[in-house]
């Protein structure tokens, strides 16, 4: 369910490797986009440099040398021999034919495992192999873009980017007006006559306009994905924490509602509501999951034993604005 959600949400995926990554920061977009041209034609185009005396001037001696056309070539300065690959991280990883659509959908936010559902690989040999010499080709070739990347991946920087926080700012604004102001008009005749009242009593029932003209009592969720869903106050914290990269597990213990309930209802009802207004926002909200799901793969790992986690203390109301946000660890 969730899965099939977040795959709606995504970036097509046709000449994905040409359109830039919503995820990263408009000023490293073109880094991304040479990021993954550099792995498309790394085997089309000659080596830039010699590895013994850093000239730049070969001779190709033989074109077929090796099954991908890795080719050999003669420094000459230096008479030294190389191929296309010799000391890249891509070397010896099969299937050069996948790598830069893998790396471009890598780079939209896409998990480990949907990569290689999509490419008939294994989940562990893109997590432990593919993926890694990835991060180490974008070290060597885009280091600024590397290091925001990793910022984020590895969970360093708890704040939302710019690019992130603006449509975050505005959505939850919306949210919270919703659930705290009845609406403007009455959706059967449109007056704007009326009473509006906030439910005291049961507050998760939220605001209701009853329209003095034509009786009809509309209520600020009605026509909502989030219409029908109980607690529906505790949406904003939900929407902090998923945006942080929270997992159902996260926002099931700091909000108090069933994991069950998180990814049947409320992940759908919040995926199609930010698609709406917010297309960025669903791409992101999977993106942060995969990386915080990577972070607890490699605590549990580290760790033959987990510890059950204990509660973050953060206010999750507040996370999204620079406040760090603490994840449990799973650790002894
Ligand atoms: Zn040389
Ligand atoms: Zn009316």
């Amino acid at each position: 369910m969730i899965d099939l959600e977040m795959s709606s949400a995504r970036a097509p995926t046709q000449d994905v490797g040409e359109i830039p990554s919503a995820i990263l920061p408009p000023d490293l977009r073109q880094a991304g986009l040479r990021f993954v041209a550099y792995i498309d034609t790394v085997l089309s185009t000659w080596p830039e440099e010699c590895l013994n005396c850093g000239a730049n001037r070969f001779k190709l001696m033989s074109p077929e040398h090796s099954v991908w056309g890795l080719g050999r070539f003669r420094c000459l300065n230096c008479r030294h021999m190389r191929s296309r690959l010799t000391g890249s991280p891509l070397m010896q990883l099969k299937s050069p034919d996948l790598w830069s659509s893998a790396a471009s959908l890598w780079l939209h936010g896409w998990n480990a495992g949907d990569i290689s559902k999509r490419f008939g690989l294994s989940n562990n040999c893109l997590l432990l192999d593919w993926l890694p010499r990835f991060s180490e080709v974008m070290a060597e070739r885009e280091p600024a873009l590397w290091h925001w990347w990793h910022a984020y991946h590895d969970l360093l920087e708890p704040s939302l980017p710019v690019h992130i926080a603006a449509p975050a700012d505005e959505a939850l604004a919306a949210l919270r007006r919703m659930l705290t102001q009845p609406v403007e008009r009455c959706v059967a005749c449109g007056s704007i006559k009326g009473r509006r009242r906030i439910s005291n009593r049961t507050p998760t029932q939220g605001c209701v306009f009853e329209c003095g003209v034509c009786g009809h009592s509309t209520r600020s969720v009605a026509g909502t994905p989030f219409d029908g869903l109980k607690s529906r106050h505790l949406l904003p914290d939900f929407l902090t924490l998923r945006l942080q990269g929270g997992t159902h597990s996260d926002c099931m213990r700091q909000l108090g509602i069933t994991v069950q309930s998180l990814s049947a209802n409320w992940e759908p009802a919040m995926l199609r509501w930010l698609g709406q207004r917010w297309p960025v926002l669903p791409q992101w909200i999977a993106w942060r999951t995969q990386c915080r799901r990577s972070q607890v793969v490699r605590q549990v790992r580290a760790n033959t034993h987990p510890r059950q986690p204990f509660i973050a203390q953060s206010n999750a109301a507040t996370a999204h604005q620079g406040t760090p946000v603490t994840w449990p660890k799973y650790e002894v």
